[in-house]
């Protein structure tokens, strides 16, 4: 059965609407989906009917001992005030973020990039990266992560985003299960991403994303023995964003044990 609880629509940095990517989901035969774009639960405004279970997700940014890290809250309530006041809060750190990124961008020749910007509801790195690469100061938006966007560069700057705990408890408070997304994306040691997690579950967390993406199955084997020893729930996404990207929607639940389930709900 394919199911996936992380992928991006245009309400953040994805490229399809919330209604093209319940067609693609439609169209893959995913059977449960959950939209968890980046600071934002907008998509859940414009959904279709669909036959596929629609799960409320989003994605919040944070941090823990200075590394970015991504949280996904799955089943919240959408019109939690919590909720709805902690997105109030990371648009607004968001925009503030992208004024000092555009003014660092400027010492290598990135002009007036905010002002280009400034007009988006979201504005994120690739928005950056997108700039970069036109003004031909890098030959793709890959390279410009790796030049000036991507963690320890210029344009990293460490934003005033809700705190780790914040966003667990805000999760929580809106009846959501929180998850610690892509574990291995932040290329910590063993022992740091043991804290990592132990942090996580202390802070009310309950599940880690097992699969994020293609991943090869030595990967999803270690993550599982991770969720395993710290009795946590296992969630599976492909963090899906474009139709050219790396990851297709859908990924497949039958090799994974502990996967978090939720009942229907309606939007
Ligand atoms: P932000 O939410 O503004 O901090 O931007 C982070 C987003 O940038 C991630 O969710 C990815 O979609 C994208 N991203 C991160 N690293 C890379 C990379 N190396 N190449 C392309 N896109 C990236
Ligand atoms: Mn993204
Ligand atoms: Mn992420
Ligand atoms: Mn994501």
């Amino acid at each position: 059965m394919l199911l996936d609880y992380h992928c991006h629509s245009h309400c953040s940095d994805g490229e399809l609407s919330p209604e093209q990517l319940i067609q693609l989901a439609e169209q893959n035969d995913v059977e449960v989906l959950a939209i968890t774009d980046h600071d934002t639960i907008g998509a859940y405004k414009k959904l279709p009917d669909t036959h596929i279970k629609i799960v409320s997700g989003i994605e919040f940014s944070t941090c823990w001992n200075k590394i970015g890290v991504h949280i996904v809250g799955l089943n919240i309530d959408l019109h939690s005030k919590e909720l709805l006041k902690a997105i109030n809060l990371q648009q607004k750190a968001r925009k503030y973020r992208a004024e000092i990124i555009s003014k660092k961008l400027e010492k290598v020749g990135l002009i007036g990039a905010y002002e280009k910007l400034n007009h988006k509801k979201h504005i994120g790195r690739p928005d950056f990266a997108k700039l970069l690469v036109e003004a031909d100061i890098c030959k793709n938006q890959q390279h410009a992560f790796k030049q000036y966007l991507g963690a320890g560069k210029i344009g990293d700057v460490k934003n005033e985003w809700l705190s780790f705990e914040e966003v667990i408890a805000v999760i929580n408070h809106a009846g959501g299960v929180a998850v610690l997304a892509h574990p291995l994306y932040y290329k910590l040691t063993n022992a740091k991403l043991n804290r990592l997690v132990s942090y996580f579950v202390v802070a009310g967390g309950q599940a880690i994303e097992v699969i994020n993406g293609y991943q090869n199955l030595d990967k999803t084997k270690y993550l599982a023995k991770l969720a395993g020893f710290h009795k946590l729930k296992s969630s599976i996404g492909s963090d899906f964003h474009y139709k050219e990207g790396w990851s297709k929607l859908g990924v497949n639940s039958n090799l994974v044990e502990n996967l978090l389930t939720f009942s229907h709900q309606e939007y």
